[in-house]
């Protein structure tokens, strides 16, 4: 037997750092939602206690370093599935790129299994698994809109933002997010964005007030590390893209578009300057 399984990207409106923690993790708060570009997962079932990945894109790890691995070896653990599974990722979201592709190929094969070993699991129950293999997975297993607490994995749904035009740019350079928050000095931070105003804006479907309350602290790091981060915004920007905003740790810009005549003046012009650039919709 066969499934099929979306992996869908993710992208920040909003990314807060309370403080660090004793922990070692930083308290964020954030808003995420989901975008219309996305990793697709074939999941075969095999009779041999194994796993198997397989993917077309040459630059991921296929062992149990892969995030969809794990969550297979997870699932497989807690539940004493004694079959195994092979998965193929077709791979679309860039890697490394702040956009969770990694984190939703994990949430995806944990509601795949799910639904291809029969086993019941509830989606609370998906998402505490999701916590143990990253911050970003227990999102990438509900979708939708939410505010993200603690390390990432307390969520609070929110309703979708008004439908509008993503248009993605990833400038050709690696970011470490592990880094990037090494470097972040949170106690530092002179502004903060308003988590109550986005939603607030959001819940209003004010499309100029979502594009006006766009927030991401990290880039105060990433911008200072990669200035070709900062370039892709103010060519965005430029451009007349309504928001711009660095998602994650970064480096992919996206900007919110609200009229479609606009999207291939931007998508034209920012290829001139970026060869990744992808046009896609929220995924309301
Ligand atoms: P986030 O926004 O959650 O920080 P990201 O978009 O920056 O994530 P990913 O694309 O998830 O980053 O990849 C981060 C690292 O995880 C890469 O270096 C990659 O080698 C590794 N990795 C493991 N499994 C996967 C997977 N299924 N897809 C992509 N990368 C994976």
């Amino acid at each position: 037997m066969k499934i099929y399984e979306k992996a869908p990207a993710k992208i920040n409106l909003l990314l807060d750092v309370m403080r660090k923690r004793e922990d070692g993790f930083h308290e964020v708060e954030m808003i995420m939602t989901m975008v219309d570009l996305a990793d697709r997962l074939e999941m075969e079932e095999l009779q041999s206690d194994s796993i198997f990945i397989s993917s077309q894109a040459g630059y991921i790890p296929l062992d149990e370093k892969n995030l969809a691995f794990q969550a297979a070896r997870l699932i497989k653990d807690r539940y004493n599935v004694r079959k195994g599974v092979y998965i193929h990722l077709d791979k679309n979201i860039p890697v490394a790129a702040g956009l969770a592709g990694g984190s939703s190929d994990a949430a995806a094969t944990l509601r795949g299994l799910n639904r291809l070993w029969q086993l019941g699991i509830s989606e609370d129950e998906l998402c505490t698994l999701g916590a143990e293999l990253g911050s970003d997975v227990p999102f990438c297993v509900t979708g939708g809109t939410a505010i993200a607490r603690g390390r990432g994995e307390k969520l609070e749904r929110i309703p979708n933002p008004p439908q509008c035009w993503v248009i993605l740019a990833k400038p050709p350079i690696n970011v470490s997010t592990a880094d990037v928050y090494g470097k972040l000095r949170a106690s530092e931070l002179k502004q903060h964005p308003s988590t109550q105003d986005m939603v607030e804006a959001i819940s209003q479907g004010s499309f100029a007030d979502v594009c006006a309350n766009l927030g991401n602290v990290l880039e105060t790091v990433t911008l200072q590390l990669h200035p070709e981060v900062l370039q892709m915004k103010d060519i965005m920007q430029r451009l007349g893209a309504d928001g711009v905003l660095m998602s994650g740790s970064g480096p992919t810009v996206f900007g919110l578009v609200s009229k479609e005549a606009k999207v291939s003046r931007i998508y034209n012009g920012l290829r001139g300057f970026c060869k990744e650039v992808y046009v896609v919709r929220m995924l309301t």
